[in-house]
């Protein structure tokens, strides 16, 4: 791995730039030497009036804006590595992109600043680190220098990792959000779609979650076939099986859902009916969780963190408990008091029981004190489902 620092003035990164509105992305820049945005870079985000405008009161300022990362391709060749952010905020600035403002809030494109202003932009120099190397040792800069401004995510730096013909496919597909779908994906996934966490979804549910191992088998691949399968697949089972769209069911866990219940069928409209009972339920907590319960078959209440007794009742009801097993010689525990062993007249504290519904929440039980006994711990964890 050979590095070379060098000094380049903006006048001369911002030479030839070009910037592609429709792509959302700066193309090139140093005399046509450099490709600002290979195909593996996130798209360009500091376009927000803010993080782009920072950029340019830093260079107004004389602050300096940190390193910048070239990837030697050729002798003349150079491509950006980190630090398209920052260039392409400065070639969207001189080429009348947008406008900074002063104290008295008046906006000033660059053709409008005064010329002092307009040179200290131009004569302002950035310091740049060459890299010229192996694909392993730029993979480990990547990963080293994952610094400045926004951080890269997980996903848009295997983008760089794994790049070729797959991730090209791969990104027309999943990170392109002028895609039609992309509305009734994001029903079902969070996050945003040029920040690639859509394609990172697509990735998971089809690889079982081995992202790195399943791109780089395809790295070489000059489709997607079977990604963009696989993902319709789920979510056209996840449609199919939930006519409703609540924005609980955003970010679920869809690929381990469908692994785990896409064997069984489902009446729809029992489905409905399930989810929007346990949607009117106020004992049910975490409505993330209603969806499993229902394709589980609504067994496991611990999805959905039922809310449990209160304070209160649970100690009125040990108290009562323990004065009426008092008076019988029997143990306070009610499944204690009809066992076999020496627990038989045993009895617990308060912090040794828990409360349990004598009715399971599941089957129609309420939470509360006329539903509630104490069991010893051992009993209650025995009876599992409350
Ligand atoms: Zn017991």
């Amino acid at each position: 791995m050979k590095t070379n620092l060098v000094q380049i003035p903006v006048s001369k990164l911002v030479d030839g730039f070009v910037y592609n509105e429709h792509e959302g992305k700066g193309l090139f820049g140093l005399s046509g030497q450099l490709t600002i945005q290979p195909e593996y870079q996130r798209n360009y985000i500091y376009a927000d009036g803010k993080r782009d405008v920072a950029v340019i009161r830093s260079i107004l300022a004389g602050y300096p804006l940190g390193l910048l990362y070239f990837t030697k391709m050729a002798d003349d060749k150079f491509e950006v590595l980190d630090g398209q952010q920052r260039i392409t905020s400065i070639g969207r600035f001189v080429t009348g992109k947008f406008a900074i403002f002063d104290e008295n809030d008046t906006p000033h494109v660059f053709s409008g600043l005064p010329k002092d202003q307009q040179d200290k932009i131009m004569n302002a120099t950035l310091l740049v680190y060459e890299c010229e190397g192996t694909e392993t040792e730029i993979k480990q800069w990547f990963e080293t220098i994952n610094i400045a401004g926004v951080p890269l995510n997980q996903q848009e730096l295997r983008n760089a990792i794994y790049s070729g013909p797959f991730v090209t496919a791969a990104k027309a597909e999943f990170s392109n959000s002028q895609n039609a779908n992309v509305n009734k994906w994001g029903a079902y996934i969070k996050g945003v779609v040029n920040r690639q966490e859509f394609l990172e979804r697509a990735l998971e549910w089809v690889s079982d979650g081995d992202i790195g191992g399943y791109m780089s088998t395809h790295r070489h691949d000059d489709n997607i076939n079977e990604l963009k399968t696989y993902f319709n697949t789920v979510i056209d089972w996840v449609s199919g099986t939930f006519s409703m769209v609540e924005k609980e069911m955003q970010g679920l866990e869809w690929g381990r859902l469908y692994k785990e219940y896409h064997g069984q069928s489902y009446d729809p409209s029992k489905v409905t009916a399930a989810v929007e009972r346990l949607y009117g339920d106020p004992y049910v907590h975490n409505r993330k969780g209603v969806f499993e319960y229902v394709l589980g078959g609504e067994v496991d209440a611990k999805l959905l963190q039922v809310r449990m007794f209160d304070e209160a009742t649970r100690n009125a009801v040990y108290k009562q408990q323990t004065e009426a097993a008092k008076e019988k010689d029997e143990s306070n525990c009610p499944l204690c008091a009809v066992g076999s062993d020496s627990n038989i007249t045993k009895i617990w504290t308060l912090a040794d029981m828990d409360a349990d519904h004598v009715t399971a929440w599941s089957k129609g039980g309420a939470t509360d004190a006329d539903n509630c006994q104490m069991l010893c711990k051992t009993h209650n964890r025995a009876k599992g489902n409350r």
